[in-house]
């Protein structure tokens, strides 16, 4: 099966102290990590996505499926995306947070600012491809009328081993 390229990933340092504003998301950020390792039984990259409602609950999750479905629009996070517009019922996700376990690509930046989800939290830095700062920035790019707010390097080393550890089987 084809081998999709390793993005170049960049882990940020351990946190040596509490941190609020991470420390708040590792629950559900490990509940991603859970979802992206279902990705390589079909030869997938493990990137695992979840949509949380305003209350918290998970709406929607998903996992690359490129490979499994031959869709080249099936990341993790538009996986997750669709799941939680039919759970509520219409394409606004106002209140909604996405969590993911690798910076999304301009795509999913794009699919994340059009749905108007309001918080994006994610894991591994993808510095080749990342359209949340790395590469470009198109989730808080001021010409855009919907800027979610972002949080990086949310259990960063845990997103990028198990990314790293899937290309190492691929070589
Ligand atoms: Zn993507």
């Amino acid at each position: 099966m084809p081998s999709a390229p390793a993005p170049r990933l960049a882990p940020l340092p351990a946190p040596v102290r509490p941190d609020p504003v991470r420390d708040r998301w590792t629950g559900q950020m490990r509940l991603a990590i859970a979802e992206a390792a279902l990705a390589t039984a079909t030869g997938d990259v493990p990137v695992g996505a979840l949509v949380l409602g305003p209350d918290g609950t998970v709406i929607g999750r998903g996992h690359n499926e490129r490979e499994a479905v031959g869709d080249p629009t099936a990341h993790a996070e538009v996986v997750a995306i669709r799941e939680a517009a039919r759970a509520v019922g219409e394409w606004r996700l106002a209140g909604c947070t996405l969590i993911v376990t690798l910076e999304p690509c301009t795509m999913c930046a794009g699919a994340i600012v059009l749905s108007r989800i309001d918080r994006v939290v994610f894991g591994a830095l993808d510095e080749k491809a990342g359209a949340a700062g790395s590469l470009f920035d198109v989730m808080r790019d001021r010409r855009l009328n919907h800027r979610p707010e972002v949080v990086h390097g949310v259990l960063a080393d845990e997103c990028g081993d198990q990314l790293r550890a899937f290309f190492d089987t691929q070589r």
